[in-house]
């Protein structure tokens, strides 16, 4: 079976670039109907935050990237990777090395000023340093210092490195805390990883890792390594910039399934095709058809899938969705017309869920926001008298429906000799707040009436 991973360190806002690796793992497990394992990688503890792990888990569950097994977290495994840190220890694959961090520093200095290449020089490689027992240490793995690392990765193709080129890594630092490099290998063949995909920024850990992987005597998974994302203006997407976090998106009111469209079309494509269902997505998914390039986001098409998703959702799931919005925007639903109604409604203008929720705000609250109303362009002397018109018209409505209100409101520029838009934007204006909503009579009908007048009449004021 094929059993693949998602590995964040939980150090920062989760972005577009992590989630597609997330996405693409999971792809891959769900097409071969292996497994797909979700890892938090947090031993560096001073960078690892709860608040992030949260936050990833809750990513992943609203995007519907369901894991099999886990979450492991590394910090709860720290026994395991003692016990195989010790027994690299004993079988000569690792060594205590006892350099203080000023010898360290000096070599590195050292090392820059001749323009050299800065490593480890292997001082305690090879010295059994009874004297210093009881000083603090660190472990290094014994990485071999002839032939070559030569691996084949999915994407970019053969990589070949001499390992000359390679110092001794740190397994375990001073604090007694075993360091990613070597949890990540440690976790990977206890989990039976068989395709390790993550981002290029990982390629040059590869050699050192799979010579961690020899010297344990384990199958080398098959690696995948994505190309960068780049952001509008050409930089690599990161963490620690604010750029791009999944979080902003969902607070903007995206829909899962447009993100997840847009984010696997990041680097992989099967054909023209634009619009893929998760399923699809599922059926069709390929490592080959990934990129070796790095791709480049675009806000333009991310907005364009949501409107696509809004538009053709259908309104039950639409309506789950927004629940949420709706509660955190304390709009109560049961205070106006038919939620599916008033999706139904306006969907076809609506970019966001939040484009969604503004519009719900005239709908289904009292007190809506009319600053917008005093608009003096607005409400000229011109447009008084069709909305007074207007406000006694649908005053004497006693069915309020929409035939009536339509004629009301779209016979008076004919009456009067003056444009339509004389007098439906200062309406629009004055019952909803804003300058933008479908069509008018609609609008006013589900509005309802009471309402309606009460806010042509604030209007008027
Ligand atoms: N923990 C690493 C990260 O968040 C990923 C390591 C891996 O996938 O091997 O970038």
């Amino acid at each position: 079976t094929i059993i693949t991973r998602f590995a964040p360190s939980p150090t920062g806002n989760i972005h577009i670039g992590n989630i597609r690796t997330a996405l693409y793992s999971w792809l891959f497990a769900r097409k071969h109907k292996g497994l797909f394992i979700l890892r938090f990688e947090d031993t560096d503890i001073k960078r690892c935050t709860t608040k992030s792990k949260k936050e990833i888990l809750n990513v992943l569950k609203w995007l519907g990237l369901t894991w099999d097994k886990g979450p492991f977290y590394q910090s709860d495994r720290l026994k395991y990777y003692k016990k195989l840190i010790n027994l690299m220890l004993k079988t000569g694959n690792a060594y205590k090395c006892y350099c203080s961090t000023d010898r360290l520093l000096k070599l590195r200095q050292s090392q820059i000023i001749k323009k050299e290449k800065t490593r480890y020089d292997g001082q305690c490689r090879n010295i059994l340093n009874v004297k210093k027992m009881g000083l603090p240490f660190i472990i290094r793995f014994k990485n071999p210092t002839v032939g070559y690392v030569i691996f084949e990765d999915e994407i970019k193709g053969l990589i070949k490195i001499n390992n000359n080129e390679l110092d001794d890594l740190v397994i375990q630092r001073s604090n007694g805390m075993p360091t990613y490099n070597f949890c990540v290998v440690a976790d990977d063949i206890d989990m039976n990883i068989t395709h390790v995909i993550r981002g290029e920024d990982h390629i040059s850990n590869t050699p050192r890792q799979i010579n961690i992987y020899k010297a344990l005597k384990q199958p080398i998974p098959k690696y995948v390594h994505l190309s960068m994302i780049l952001d509008a203006n050409g930089k690599k997407i990161s963490k620690r910039e604010n750029s791009e976090h999944i979080i902003k998106y969902y607070n903007e009111g995206y829909l899962p399934e447009a993100l997840l469209n847009y984010i696997v079309r990041l680097g992989w494509s099967y054909g023209n095709k634009e619009i893929f269902s998760l399923q699809e997505m599922q059926n069709l998914f390929s490592l080959k058809s990934i990129t070796g390039s790095s791709s480049r986001f675009n806000i333009k098409k991310l907005v364009s899938l949501n409107r696509y998703y809004i538009k053709n959702l259908s309104l039950n799931n639409l309506v789950k969705y927004l629940n949420i919005y709706l509660l955190k925007n304390k709009i109560n639903v049961q205070n106006g017309p038919c939620l599916l109604d008033i999706i139904d409604l306006v969907r076809n203008k609506c970019n966001t869920l939040t484009d969604i929720i503004s519009v719900c705000n005239y709908f289904y609250r009292d007190n809506i926001n009319l600053k917008l109303i005093n608009c003096e362009k607005n409400l000229t002397n011109e447009s008084i008298i069709p909305l007074k018109i207007i406000f006694s018209c649908l005053n004497n409505l006693n069915n309020w429906n929409i035939i009536q209100i339509n004629k009301i409101i779209f016979n008076l520029p004919q009456i009067l000799g003056i444009k339509i838009q004389k007098i439906g934007m200062p309406l629009r204006i004055a019952v909803t707040g804003t300058n933008i909503s479908a069509s008018i009579d609609k609008i006013i009908f589900y509005i309802g009436k009471k309402r309606t007048l009460y806010r042509i009449k604030q209007a008027l004021i």
